[in-house]
């Protein structure tokens, strides 16, 4: 556990999965707790989940996909808490299974907007804060789907690499200002995303035991807890680092 009383954290996409479980393991170590997420009800129905040890989230409502709804609610947080200590980029959707010669062009810019774009902007609008405290720690969402490919899943994929290339070149451009940007590379986890991709191919589990070496689906909290990590102190010296946090997925 970390003792991060006085601290101010941002999750994106803070009302589902590992984002939910992030701001959970935050809250419990103390920080005032920023909970973007894309409607109001997501974020009510999420601030009621949370246990009475958890009463410092704030919801925020925010699509990032929106430069200038990025840019409001980044400068609403440092007018009201003063600071963006860490940032849990992690916002994301996944895309129907489709192969390269048969995709949407629309559909490649839906997931590129979410997924890359989403976390350009909330990067540019937290660093710009960061910057300022001459302190700070960033966490990128990227994937498995950053570190290999999926056949049918281009535009995800795609997306995943290109959070990483983002991750590494912020990390060096403030390495000397006191501000650390990593990414971690969740697996396979059990959250609604998946469940949903589980409802509409329901042939996908057995296919996707077939390369978990551990057996098993991953937890949220076994990615919340990676993030503590690398927004900690213990993390120090790491930088634009991709932590694969998969149960092996990627070492097959
Ligand atoms: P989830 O669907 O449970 O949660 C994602 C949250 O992001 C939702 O609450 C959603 O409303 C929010 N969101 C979506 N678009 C948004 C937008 N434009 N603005 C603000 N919020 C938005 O998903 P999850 O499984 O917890 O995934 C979280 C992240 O982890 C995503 O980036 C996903 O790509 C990534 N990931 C998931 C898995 C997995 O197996 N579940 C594996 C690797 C990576």
């Amino acid at each position: 556990t970390y003792a991060y009383q006085g601290k101010v954290a941002v999750v994106t996409g803070g009302a589902s999965g590992m984002g939910f479980e992030t701001v959970r393991e935050f809250c419990k170590a103390g920080a005032t707790v920023i909970m973007i997420d894309l409607s109001e009800k997501q974020l009510t129905t999420a601030v009621g989940r949370l246990s009475h040890d958890c009463l410092n989230a704030v919801p925020k409502v925010c699509d990032v996909t929106d430069e200038s709804q990025v840019e409001k609610v980044m400068s609403d947080i440092e007018a009201e808490f003063g600071r963006i200590d860490f940032a849990y980029n992690n916002a994301g959707i996944q895309s129907p299974v489709a192969e390269t010669a048969e995709a949407s062009g629309a559909e490649f810019d839906r997931v590129l907007s979410v997924n890359l774009r989403g976390i350009w902007n909330c990067m540019k609008y937290e660093l710009q804060v960061m910057k300022k405290q001459g302190s700070g720690a960033i966490v990128n969402c990227s994937s498995l789907g950053g570190l290999v490919g999926i056949a049918g899943r281009g535009a995800y994929h795609a997306s995943k690499h290109g959070v990483l290339g983002l991750t590494k070149s912020a990390a060096l451009e403030y390495a000397k200002q006191g501000i650390r940007i990593n990414a971690v590379c969740p697996g396979i986890i059990h959250t609604p995303m998946v469940d949903s991709m589980l409802e509409s191919e329901p042939d996908a589990m057995d296919e996707l035991m077939k390369f978990q070496p551990i057996g098993r689906l991953g937890q949220p909290s076994e990615i919340a807890s990676a993030v503590l990590w690398l927004c900690s102190p213990g993390a120090s010296f790491v930088i634009g680092h991709a932590l694969a946090v998969d149960g092996g997925y990627t070492i097959q």
